[in-house]
């Protein structure tokens, strides 16, 4: 079958792809290489999002939360909840591997087979690639990029890498599980836009000495035991039972040139796209969500791309006319 679009990536901003492509009456797939919504099943076990449920809604189905601010398990019932009112066609535990183009036809590569579409979306996100630290024992097993629990960090020396809005989310959190909790910060003070009600419990922790905290700080070697702090004064050798690199995450870029989609050579890395329709260099394939900001993991979020899906299904349908007014 060739469907009028493929959908790469089932986060929220790819269902809502989908339910406009729907509304729309095109034919369409979703093809998803881990469960629902895949990036929010990877969160944190106890993390809130900083949105409002009412900005995380999509295809007008009402998101309902206890708080003003929904936790993740609340945000997986609700997009389930989403996938199954509009009924929307999710090829899950499918990745996407390549892509092909014939002349008329995108042959979309994946573990699961081949697809074929007149276009493709790609709305793959940010949180399956973390920005490694590229030091010397960084792949021993007490090295964690992906926090999820705090239970495994009770009565442990933990040291937490970085100063945005997760690093101090999970420092605070271990510590509050008792967990022996020192921060290596390589600016000199808290990311400022760190979340308004998480910045002065986070400052005020450092500055008690419940959580100790090196600034101007890089981390240069993980050892079994032990960790190598580079800090302002010289060197300091910390002992540690778990590293948690919360360093942030990025676009897989490897993907992007895999299905061919051009990048922007600065530092944002950006995939190439008209700002309007959001298609890319390659006509009839489409970027969404927030892999349009590139590195710039900070820029985009569900809330202010939800815009996206209606764009490029104008774009396709708009194409869509033309060919058949000729
Ligand atoms: P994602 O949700 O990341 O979805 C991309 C999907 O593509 C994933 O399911 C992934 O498995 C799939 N995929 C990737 N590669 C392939 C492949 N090759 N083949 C098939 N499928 C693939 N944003 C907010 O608006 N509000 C918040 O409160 C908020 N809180 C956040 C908290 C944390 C801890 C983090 C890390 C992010 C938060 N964000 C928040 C940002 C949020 O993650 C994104 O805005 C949202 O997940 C982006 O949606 P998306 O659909 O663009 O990408």
């Amino acid at each position: 079958m060739k469907y009028d679009v493929i959908i790469i990536g089932g986060g929220p901003i790819g269902l809502n792809c989908a339910i406009e492509a729907k509304k729309a009456g095109l034919s369409y797939v979703i093809l998803e290489k881990g469960v629902l919504v895949n990036s929010l099943y990877n969160f944190p076990t106890n993390m809130t999002f900083f949105s409002t449920s009412n900005l995380l809604e999509i295809g007008g189905v009402p998101f309902i939360a206890h708080n003003d601010k929904p936790t993740r398990r609340e945000a997986l019932e609700y997009f389930r909840r989403v996938q199954d009112s509009w009924d929307l066609e999710v090829h899950l535990y499918t990745e996407v591997k390549s892509m092909d183009h014939n002349g008329e036809v995108y042959q979309v590569e994946t573990t699961k087979g081949m697809y074929k579409a007149s276009n493709v979306i790609v709305a793959t996100g940010f949180y399956d690639t973390p920005r490694m630290l590229n030091i010397p024992g960084e792949d021993l097993k007490k090295v964690k990029h992906f926090y999820d629990d705090p239970h495994p960090y009770v009565d442990q020396k933990v040291l937490v890498i970085g100063a945005a809005n997760s690093a101090c989310d999970v420092a605070l959190e271990t510590y509050y599980k008792g967990a022996d909790v020192t921060m290596a910060i390589r600016e000199s003070e808290i990311y400022p836009k760190v979340k308004y009600w998480i910045r002065p419990n986070i400052e005020n922790r450092i500055k008690e000495g419940s959580i100790k905290a090196y600034f101007n700080t890089s981390v240069t070697a993980i050892r079994p035991n032990e960790v190598v702090l580079q800090t302002a004064d010289g060197q300091v050798v910390l002992e540690n039972d778990f590293v948690l690199a919360m360093t942030g995450y990025m676009p897989n870029y490897q993907l992007f040139e895999s299905l061919g989609i051009p990048v922007s050579t600065d530092e944002y890395r950006i995939p190439l796209h008209n700002e309007k329709t959001l298609e890319t260099e390659l006509s009839g394939v489409y970027v969404a969500g927030v892999i349009n900001a590139g590195m710039q993991t900070s820029k985009l979020f569900i809330e202010n791309t939800r815009v996206h899906s209606r764009l490029i299904v104008q774009s396709i349908l708009s194409k869509k006319n033309s060919v058949v007014g000729v």
